[in-house]
């Protein structure tokens, strides 16, 4: 799509041109009221302005309008935007147009943004028309140009390293890296800056990132940029697929990346390559030494066997994906970390995706905007460019972005800030809406409006292996011609972080089956919106989830969690048995609600009280920050650290 400034003719880039020369003027010396009202910066007058003035003032004299060749325009308005661009959009100079604001009562900078209803004003003060646009015009100025094919080049692939913990991710990258190192440059010490380029013996450049593990992968792909090309899924032989590595499997599945599969630590005696391939077959991960499409090498990043066959595989799977992207473009990247450096401000490491990052290159970065003030490589080199996949760091920001965001090159400095703006804003109000942004309700209502969404896509954690089998099974059922319930994960244990990034990423529900979710994870569903459900009742689970397939999912609440408590002692009572000293740590505890027992965040025990005590006194209701006895009835296995969720049931009818 043309850029909007594009479509301006020559004349009024002229005008653009000089508005912008006033800016700077203007930041050369603090603008000051005397020379804003004067409409003039301190700079001395070319003839051609003087030659201006007299022919307007002469032009007054005669009663005419101040300009009669004036053209007017249709300006086209966003919900906010920056005194500059309105400016701009008008042709008009920025300082004219800061003199008409102060007119009205209202002191800004030309580099400040207005509401609508006060652009509006200006705008019909200097004779225009207004056309008011939604709000997410603004980002309209990021160039999604279509490439032609001719502008397409091969870009080196992406690489991800996942798998499970100890499985030797690390210990493959560094590997890696000093192998690179070696046959690169002589001696050179490789910063670390998040990502790193490889060059293979058969002259294949590879980008990998050096962020392993899931959370950065999925928050990445949560917030828009999905930077991988190529998962490396690293098992160790002398294990076998751990839950980390099924969590890696269904990260790549639902990203649709391909994997490779290095089997790690081959040097060890106790090695079992053939192993993991079966193991792996479970999975629906079928490697080539199994006959299927899936490439597998055996690896030691001890010993460094293999890790050339590694390349190359990488190198001929990134071959068969035909990578490409247009280097002549403005540049956009995704940001792979970012911080704020003492002495070097706010520094984000980008990996360039289309396009050619510059220096001087104008951009915005999720919420954040910047100059490029300088960029470096992957060897601490300071380059003036970085072209598709090419990591590099990025100095000139004036905040500091988050892993994820998106980084795109604009033409003027106020484009950027009003994208930036208008970013923190959407955001602002996207966190006052959260807690509803992903119920099983919003998707189904989704789906309805939506016929090619024909999936709901759920995250299943439960307390037991056979349970989360079970369910998964008995869900696969689920569903008739139009919707079909997809597990993109399921494991055993608390409901993590990890699994919230994966549900936000494909706008899933969270559910946990006699699990809860642990407090990071808890923290990041509210943020982000997603929803959790528990259930200890598996007909009660397929209920909803029928429910919410049929679209006709009723959301009534059927249990209030009231209050949780913490087991700090536990004493034995001769004639009650073990009676938990607690401390209740949120809402109340009460004598009449259910109980349930929880151990590491599962589900271990669930009844009713025996007996609820505040000092000697067996009391109805207990209040948070204070402490109590509780016994459960028919129950005594209770241990100091357990935590006791108090939960009081709604009977609600059920539409199914
Ligand atoms: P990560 O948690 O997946 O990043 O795993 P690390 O890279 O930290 O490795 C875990 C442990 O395995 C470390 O003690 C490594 O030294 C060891 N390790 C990693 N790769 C190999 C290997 O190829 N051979 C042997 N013998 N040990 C390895
Ligand atoms: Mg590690």
């Amino acid at each position: 799509m043309a850029r909007k400034t594009d479509r301006v003719e020559r004349t009024d880039r002229d005008k653009t041109a000089k508005a912008k020369t006033t800016d700077d003027n203007r930041r050369g010396g603090k603008l000051s009221l005397n020379q804003a009202l004067n409409g003039e910066g301190g700079r001395p007058r070319s003839m051609a302005a003087m030659k201006r003035k007299q022919e307007r003032t002469r032009q007054k004299a005669m009663g005419q309008s101040a300009r009669p060749e004036k053209q007017f325009r249709e300006v086209r308005l966003p919900e906010t935007i920056v005194v500059q661009e309105l400016a701009n959009r008008m042709t008009e100079r920025a300082a004219d147009v800061v003199k008409s604001l102060m007119k009205m009562g209202m002191m800004v900078t030309a580099n400040q943004p207005i509401d609508a209803d006060t652009a509006e004003l200006v705008i019909e003060e200097f004779g225009h028309k207004v056309l008011r646009v939604s709000d997410s015009d603004v980002e309209q100025v990021i160039t999604t140009a279509d490439d032609r094919d001719e502008d397409m080049v091969t870009r080196p692939p992406i690489i991800t390293i996942m798998g499970h913990v100890d499985h030797g991710k690390t210990s493959l990258l560094d590997a890696i890296r000093k192998a690179s190192v070696v046959s690169g440059e002589a001696g050179g010490i490789t910063q670390h800056i998040g990502a790193y380029q490889v060059t293979t013996d058969s002259g294949a450049v590879l980008s990998f990132l050096d962020t392993p593990g899931h959370a950065a992968f999925t928050s990445m792909r949560a917030r828009g940029a999905q930077v991988t090309d190529i998962v490396v899924l690293v098992v160790a032989a002398d294990d076998a697929v751990m839950p980390q590595t099924i969590e890696a499997i269904n990260h790549a599945k639902a990203a649709g990346v391909p994997m490779i599969v290095a089997i790690n630590k081959i040097d060890k005696h106790s090695a079992d390559p053939q192993k993991v391939r079966t193991d792996l077959l479970q999975h629906e991960v079928v490697v080539e030494a199994m006959s299927g499409d899936v490439q597998d090498v055996e690896v030691s990043a001890k010993t460094g066997l293999g890790l050339d066959n590694l390349l190359e595989a990488i190198a001929l799977q990134a071959e068969f994906l035909e990578l490409k992207a247009n280097p002549k473009r403005a540049a956009q990247g995704a940001v792979i970390e970012a911080q704020l450096d003492v002495g070097r401000g706010p520094v984000a490491t980008v990996l360039v995706q289309h396009g050619t990052l510059r220096r001087g290159d104008i951009f915005v970065v999720g919420e954040q905007w910047g100059k490029v003030r300088a960029l470096i490589n992957d060897k601490g080199d300071r380059v003036e460019e970085a072209g598709p996949s090419v990591p590099v760091e990025v100095l000139g920001l004036n905040g500091t972005p988050e892993a994820g965001d998106v980084l795109n090159v604009v033409e003027t400095e106020a484009q950027a800030r009003e994208i930036a703006e208008f970013r923190a804003q959407q955001t602002k109000d996207k966190r006052a809406a959260a807690g509803a942004s992903t119920t099983l309700e919003q998707m189904m209502a989704k789906a309805k409006a939506d016929v090619n969404v024909s999936e709901l896509a759920v995250v299943l954690k439960a307390d037991v292996q056979g349970s989360a089998e079970a369910i998964v099974q008995a869900l696969e059922k689920v569903g008739n011609d139009e919707v079909r319930v997809r597990v993109l994960h399921y494991g055993v244990g608390a409901i993590t972080e990890s699994d919230i990034g994966l549900a936000e990423a494909s706008g899933a529900p969270v559910i946990g089956f006699n699990v809860r979710a642990n407090a990071p994870a808890r923290n990041a569903a509210n943020q982000k919106g997603v929803e959790i459900r528990y259930y200890s009742i598996i007909y009660n689970l397929l209920d909803d989830i029928k429910a919410a397939a049929s679209g006709m999912l009723s959301n009534e609440i059927r249990e209030n969690f009231i209050g949780y408590a913490t087991i700090k002692e536990v004493f034995r009572v001769t004639g009650v048995g073990n009676v938990a000293g607690c401390l209740v740590t949120e809402g109340v505890a009460r004598r009449s609600a259910g109980v349930r027992l929880l151990r590491d965040n599962v589900v271990i025990h669930e009844g009713t009280l025996k007996t609820l005590k505040r000092f000697k006194d067996e009391v109805k209701d207990v209040q948070s920050g204070q402490e109590c006895g509780m016994a459960f009835e028919n129950y005594d296995d209770i241990r100091p650290g357990d935590v006791i969720e108090i939960f009081e049931r709604e009977e609600v009818e059920r539409s199914l």
